[in-house]
């Protein structure tokens, strides 16, 4: 039974780069029939915030990687890492260590002056034959755990291949601080095991940390499953993917109006590839998904491709749907619909031309709030000759059938009988009913608009014809 975790620190929003790691991790899962777990590592006191922890289920729900257990916690398991670093000590694999901050940093310090890379000098370690010195009163020990001192650790790791290190390498970490609390390796071995944990997908900032996990699982008799470290996400620039890159957060995704089968589209393919696929649904990459076809390379974050996935996705949606998904930003915005046209039918009109829901919302504003132009917009788009042609339309308008023929013959026939072209009459009408020149065809625009509606501009905005010519 395959078993995989998400294990998300909440000391910050979901980054696009945990995203997609739970995309992986999820997708394993699914793929084998197995189960995906969602464990928060909250054991960063300081930097760990609830807001946070919010922001992460959210964005997962969101985008519905669903999880089978959890959430866990790991500050509500603090007795069993302690019983578990007890068991540790008992067998003689893991010891108290007293030394005090200060005597660290001297050690440190020594270490740096002779030219060798700082660690733990074992002064607290065991040994058979060593007397060790008696503990300081008053001191609370942190746990240490006693890394073997000879061989080497090895994994196979399923993205990046075999991967080895010297023990000598790695010195006794802390497991326990003093006030009981695991550090982030020992928490996580802890976890993986009591939680079954048969893969372990995660970034590859965690690749050292790996031989360190394997040994303490070696301790503990546990078996050790299987890792894969997926590389980093970089900007454009080649550098880490950050802020300076612009939204990197999942929600912020979500607030700009992308759709979230876009955003795990996008996420799927950075990184990890099926043939010259770049567009296909979440169920085709659960069947695709297998991690030998994890990119070695760090993957580079294109927003351009995610916005004309972004746009793919909006054609396909059906316009109840994405009329659902922009009532927020209009409400947001103070613009009401029940009195306009049928969202719905409005969304049919624009959602070809936009790329996220904001611009989807944006664009159908026009629909229910009437925005006047200014004189001198009027002033450069209207040619005297066009005014009678515009009363004459406007008389029109009174009386055509209101459907999208009628009305395109009777702007047609209006601009031939004043010998304009199209355009000389058409832009003025949109600046006049829309206050912008940005419309779709205009046919179909007055259809949706409706008669009255058309009217009641019109009317109210004549008067600026006026003045404009002057
Ligand atoms: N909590 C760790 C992080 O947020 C993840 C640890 C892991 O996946 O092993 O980076």
């Amino acid at each position: 039974m395959v078993r995989t975790r998400f294990a998300p620190s909440p000391t910050g929003y979901l980054h696009i780069g945990g995203a997609r790691t739970a995309l992986y991790s999820w997708a394993f899962a699914r793929k084998h029939g197995g189960q995906f777990i969602l464990r928060i590592e909250d054991t960063d006191q300081e930097r760990s915030t609830l807001e946070s922890e919010r922001a992460i289920l959210e964005g997962l729900a969101w985008l519905g990687l669903t999880w089978d257990e959890g959430p866990y916690y790991q500050m509500q398991r603090l007795e069993r890492y302690q019983a578990v670093a007890r068991q540790l000590i008992d067998a003689g694999l893991a010891y108290y260590c007293y030394a005090s901050k200060e005597e660290l940093e001297t050690l440190r310090e020594q270490q740096r002056a002779r030219g060798e890379k700082p660690r733990y000098d074992g002064r607290w370690r065991p040994e058979p034959g060593k007397r060790l010195p008696e503990p300081p009163p008053g001191v609370r020990p942190v746990v240490r755990f006693r890394n073997p001192s000879e061989g080497e650790v090895s994994f196979h790791d399923l993205i990046k291949g075999p991967i080895t290190v010297a023990n000598s390498e790695l010195d006794d970490l802390v497991i326990l601080r003093a006030d009981g609390v695991p550090t982030y390796n020992f928490g996580v071995v802890v976890d993986d095991w009591d939680m079954g944990i048969t893969h372990v997908i995660r970034g590859d900032d965690h690749v050292n940390n790996t031989p360190r996990q394997i040994n303490i699982l070696k301790a503990l008799g546990a078996p050790i499953p299987q890792y894969a470290h997926v590389p980093m996400i970089l900007g454009h620039d080649g550098e880490r993917l950050s802020k300076r890159h612009g939204a990197v957060s999942v929600l912020q995704y979500r607030d700009a109006g992308y759709l979230p089968e876009a955003l795990l589209n996008y996420l799927a393919r950075l990184g990890w590839g099926h043939g010259d696929a770049e567009k296909f649904s979440l169920d085709e990459f659960v069947r695709w998904f297998d991690l030998k076809d994890v990119s070695h390379a760090p993957a580079r974050f294109d927003a351009a491709k995610l916005t004309w996935l972004n746009q793919q996705y909006l054609r396909e949606a059906t316009d109840e749907r994405l009329a659902g998904l922009i009532l927020p930003y209009l409400a947001r915005q103070g613009i009401h619909t029940e009195r306009g046209p049928e969202l719905a039918a409005v969304v049919a009109l624009l959602k070809e031309r936009v790329s996220t829901l904001e611009e989807l919302a944006d664009a159908a504003h026009i629909f229910y709030r009437q925005v006047l132009p200014t004189p001198e917009q009027l002033r450069a788009k209207l040619e005297p000759a066009a005014l009678p042609a515009l009363a004459d339309l406007r008389a029109g308008l009174a009386t055509v059938p209101w459907q999208r023929a009628a009305l395109d013959a009777l702007i047609r026939d209006t601009a031939q009988a004043h010998g304009l072209k199209l355009g000389q009459l058409g832009i003025p009408l949109r600046l006049l009913l829309f206050g912008s020149t940005q419309t779709p065809s205009l046919d179909l625009t007055l259809e949706r608009l409706g008669r009255d509606e058309t009217l009641r501009r019109l009317q109210a905005a004549w008067p600026l014809l006026q003045t404009s010519i002057g």
